[in-house]
């Protein structure tokens, strides 16, 4: 694509960063991975932090390390990224899907409360393309309910609710980074924990069982390789100590798009400000209005794709793909249903020009008006 749809921003700083790691003997389990643990705890204002080699390891190692497991329900949403739902199933634990609120796109206190039986004992809240969920009544329904509670912070680093980082409302909260998100490691994710019982057991788990005091050959109880090499965690380091210039970049851009797009007829927006949170975006969604089809929404895709654009669809819902084909006969998603076919993400990254962005929101606009003609 001549415009991507994500692109990495890497420094040449970061760069060497990488390098003079890969002129010393220490590769993994070093220094580099306690720096980049404290910067994203310090940042999110968490006292403890555990890199992990994925956002998706970092889902599984909470689940596992809560104790949920098989007879388990875990309330989690449909419309997200697959990974959320089968760090759930990893552990023989049952997710519970429920719909989201078709303005913020994220689960709300009313459906989870809904969904709740007697096996419910976690709910897995994610904050979708970067806006946090809306917590505060999240938190009392966890309490009331004497829920766990895990943020899917993955696509939400720097995202704030009522002043407060994201990620820090949760017995654990996980964030990644995968060349697409925010800040990348190339591959990699982050749990963070208010509970040092827990914080140790998870680096326990990312190590092959091993306690700190175990030797290499014990192993205390059943455990993974999800460590983060110290090569990941030096870009790590670099990319959060740019992290605040890169969200305002981000920002900038979302507001452009706005700018140019808002007043676009059969064209929703996600919206810029929502009262009490600030949005860390990740990628920047449109949504077509109940006047187009799923057939206009792929056509102005194709239309994108032949210009060189990046476009994409985000998500498509968990419950309907094969993977989950066992949960074919739940409740019907009406929301999760609806807006996945709908929705259109263009291409978002820290340095995309004001020309690119012109040009894939006049492609877009010209593609959309070109579909409202044929269907009227
Ligand atoms: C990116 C992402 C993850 C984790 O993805 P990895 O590729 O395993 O790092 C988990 N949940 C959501 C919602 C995500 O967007």
């Amino acid at each position: 694509m001549r415009i991507p749809l994500s692109a990495p921003d890497i420094t040449e700083a970061e760069i060497d960063a990488v390098a003079a790691v890969l002129r010393t003997p220490q590769l993994s389990l070093g220094a580099k991975m306690i720096e980049f643990e404290a910067a994203l705890g310090d940042y999110v204002g968490v006292p403890h932090a555990v890199a992990v080699n994925s956002g998706t390891a970092g889902l599984h190692l909470c689940i596992r390390a809560l104790g949920l497991g098989e007879g388990d329900e875990v309330i989690v949403p449909s419309f997200t990224f697959i990974a959320a739902a089968n760090a759930i199933r990893y552990e023989r634990a049952s997710p519970i899907f429920v719909d989201v609120d078709a303005a913020s796109l994220n689960i709300s206190a009313i459906d989870i409360e809904r969904a709740i039986t007697p096996r419910t004992r976690a709910i897995l809240v994610v904050h979708t393309f970067g806006r946090p969920a809306d917590l505060r009544p999240i938190v009392k329904l966890a309490r009331r309910h004497q829920l766990v509670l895990i943020e899917d912070a993955c696509e939400a680093i720097g995202a704030e609710y009522e002043g407060r980082k994201v990620g820090s409302f949760g017995d654990a909260a996980v964030f990644a980074f995968y060349p697409n998100k925010q800040i990348t490691t190339g591959e990699g994710g982050m749990i963070v924990t208010p509970s040092p019982e827990l914080a140790a057991r998870m680096r326990t788990l990312r190590n092959q069982g091993r306690r700190p005091d175990d030797g290499w050959f014990q192993h205390t109880e059943l455990g993974y390789n999800y460590r983060l090499s110290e090569i990941n965690c030096a870009l790590g380091i670099g990319q959060m100590r740019r992290l605040d210039e890169i969200l305002a970049l981000r920002e900038q851009v979302a507001r452009r798009y706005d700018a140019l797009l808002s007043g676009t007829k059969g064209l929703i927006l996600q919206g810029i400000d929502p009262p009490g949170m600030r949005i860390s975006w990740f990628v920047y969604v449109v949504r077509l209005s109940a006047a187009f089809s799923t057939d206009d929404r792929d056509a102005i895709m194709r239309t994108m794709h032949h210009a060189g654009i990046g476009c994409g669809r985000y998500f498509a819902p968990i419950h309907l793909q094969p993977s989950y084909s066992d949960y074919a006969g739940q409740r019907p998603l009406p929301v999760t249903e609806f807006e996945s076919k709908r929705t259109l993400a263009l291409p978002f990254f820290n340095r995309i020009s004001d020309t690119q962005i012109a040009e894939a929101s006049s492609t877009l606009i010209a593609s959309i008006n070109a579909r409202c003609g044929e269907n009227t």
